[in-house]
């Protein structure tokens, strides 16, 4: 496959594709923001610049998911610094750690998948939220933890905002209900932080760039609200234990799963049950062995 660089605005470009890769140039030098899910993209990517005469200096991972670091080695090969926050060095250097939190113990082995486990690679520079320079190039490296424990987003100095997961484009959510999400309460915060923004330019990581994204991010916003309501609706009567909250959910979505969707949906109605513990709509109980949730009245 061909990728394609196109410009978005001034020296911020990006390459379109299942995953949206950033791209900031500074001359004949750039920075890449994710680099896809595996070796294949990666080479892809650099295949793409090296024809466009530019040297990648840089990679930003926005998270440690394997299709936004699972590209990293051939950039890196090639000369790039890799550059991510405190918390997703930790991950994307370990790379064994995320089957493993999924499932919550030494995972079996079908989570060991390339979807879920990249190559671990070496961090060079941690980046906090703020401004930072990378070879020339000013950036602003903002907090968009939520989706992943410590995702960051990237704003450049042309107005585009490179979003990583904070929120997916319409296709994504139609075909999940609900996104993917570590930590319910701090994704809240953070679609609210993107909605009252006002760049040029999203470009969520799964999506359509857009000069305004008020409207996909309600939409993302409705997504959560409605399953908080719907897992709220189950508990409202009777105490259930997660696993039945889980699979009333799927039933009710007609979903049809495999062992990583599994978990990845029962990580998402694990946030959930946490954010609606810790905004006191919730609580649980224990009985006969169980953790049983129910809804606060
Ligand atoms: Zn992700």
């Amino acid at each position: 496959m061909t990728l394609t660089l196109k410009q978005l605005s001034g020296n911020t470009y990006y390459i379109p594709g299942p995953v949206n890769i950033g791209v900031v140039i500074n001359a004949d030098v750039c920075l890449v923001i994710d680099t896809g899910l595996d070796k294949k993209s990666g080479k892809q990517i650099l295949r793409c610049l090296q024809q466009a005469g530019l040297q990648v200096k840089a990679i930003i991972n926005t998270h440690s998911h394997a299709d936004h670091c699972g590209g990293n080695h051939p950039l890196r090969q090639a000369g790039a610094i890799i550059c991510t926050s405190q918390l997703e060095k930790a991950l994307i250097e370990n790379t064994k750690l995320e089957p493993f939190y999924l499932f919550s113990a030494a995972p079996i082995e079908e989570l060991e998948s390339r979807f879920l486990m990249a190559p671990p690679s070496p961090v060079e520079r941690v980046l906090d939220a703020g401004h930072c320079n990378l070879f020339g190039i000013n950036l602003e490296i903002l907090d968009l933890a939520g989706h992943s424990p410590g995702q960051i987003g990237v704003l450049t100095e042309d107005g585009v905002c490179f979003c990583g997961d904070a929120y997916v484009g319409e296709t994504i959510l139609q075909k999940y209900s609900m996104p993917y999400t570590a930590d319910v309460s701090t994704a809240l915060q953070t679609l609210q932080k993107l909605q009252q923004s006002d760049y040029k330019y999203y470009v969520p990581a799964h999506g359509q760039a857009v000069g305004s994204a008020v409207q996909i991010i309600a939409q993302n916003i409705a997504a959560y609200e409605q399953t908080l309501s719907q897992i709220l609706s189950f508990i409202n009567h009777e105490a259930l234990p997660r696993e039945e909250i889980l699979a009333r959910y799927i039933t009710a979505h007609g979903r049809r799963f495999d062992a990583i969707q599994y978990v990845l949906y029962l990580s998402t109605i694990t946030a959930c049950l946490s954010h609606l513990h810790k905004t006191k709509q919730a609580a649980y109980s224990f009985a006969n062995g169980r953790m049983l949730w129910y809804a606060n009245k």
